[in-house]
């Protein structure tokens, strides 16, 4: 695709996606490709989070102590913060939802934003992959200091050991992607926020994506997906 075309798909289309599934399952990654190719804006509740620690805010104070151990930060100062961040910021091209909502309590709460702030979602991506898959996933994950790209030591290895290819940047590993936290997390997605699958199913309006293929294949999928919405 040449950037005319492209940059006429980025003119031309504006929604709202939510992007769901396990950790590990894929979702950073195809943001950042629906980012590109799209101009969609990324909002990543786990990465606000862990500007808000760095940053030492209101948030970040909260947040520490539930992200260290893998589990969910409570409701309120989730939805809090995500109504803060929508309400304070304009998406020209519309915005992907990465790991928002995590909980039915946070899914119907984002129903009330939407009506309060006059937007749609216009589709719900589920990423689905087995769970043997997400350890090696995730002990592999390396993710740069300065922009948050992640690679993968084998799946998505950086050209240079431990540096970024994109801005040169340090890569390190999460302090939540030791094994202890890593287990937790999927049992936390497993009891929280995998029944938003059904919540999502019963109105009908669910995507499921295999996300057990390689990055492109998956892209690909959520690309047809998208087409005519
Ligand atoms: P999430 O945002 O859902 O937690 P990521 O996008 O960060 O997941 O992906 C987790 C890890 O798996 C990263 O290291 C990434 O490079 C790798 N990864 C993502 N998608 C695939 C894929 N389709 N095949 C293999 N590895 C992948
Ligand atoms: P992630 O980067 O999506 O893997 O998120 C990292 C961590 O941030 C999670 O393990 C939670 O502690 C916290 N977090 C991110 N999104 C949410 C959410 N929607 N609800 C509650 N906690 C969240």
């Amino acid at each position: 695709m040449d950037i005319l075309e492209n940059s006429i798909i980025k003119e031309c289309m504006s929604m709202n996606i939510i992007l769901m599934g396990p950790p590990g399952a894929g979702k950073g990654t195809q943001a950042t490709k629906l980012v590109n190719k799209y101009g969609l804006t990324q909002i990543s509740t786990g990465d606000l989070f862990r500007k808000a620690l760095s940053e030492q805010t209101k948030y970040g104070v909260i947040a520490k102590y539930f992200m260290q151990f893998g589990h969910l930060v409570p409701d309120d100062y989730t939805i809090e913060m995500v109504r803060e961040y929508l309400k304070e910021n304009t998406f020209e091209n519309g915005f992907i939802l990465d790991g928002f909502p995590r909980t039915i309590v946070q899914a119907r709460e984002l129903e009330s934003i939407a009506k309060e702030f006059n937007f749609t979602i216009d589709a719900i991506i589920n990423l689905d992959i087995p769970q043997e898959k997400l350890v090696s996933r995730l002990s592999g994950r390396r993710t740069c200091k300065n922009c948050g790209t992640t690679f993968h030591v084998e799946f998505n290895p950086p050209k240079v050991t431990g540096v970024c290819d994109k801005c040169g940047g340090e890569l390190y590993q999460r302090e939540d992607e030791s094994v202890e936290a890593v287990t937790v997390r999927l049992d936390t997605y497993n009891k929280q926020t995998r029944p938003l699958i059904d919540y999502y199913t019963m109105k009908g309006t669910i995507i499921n994506i295999n996300g057990d293929q390689p990055m492109e294949d998956v892209f690909k999928d959520i690309e047809k997906s998208l087409e005519g919405k």
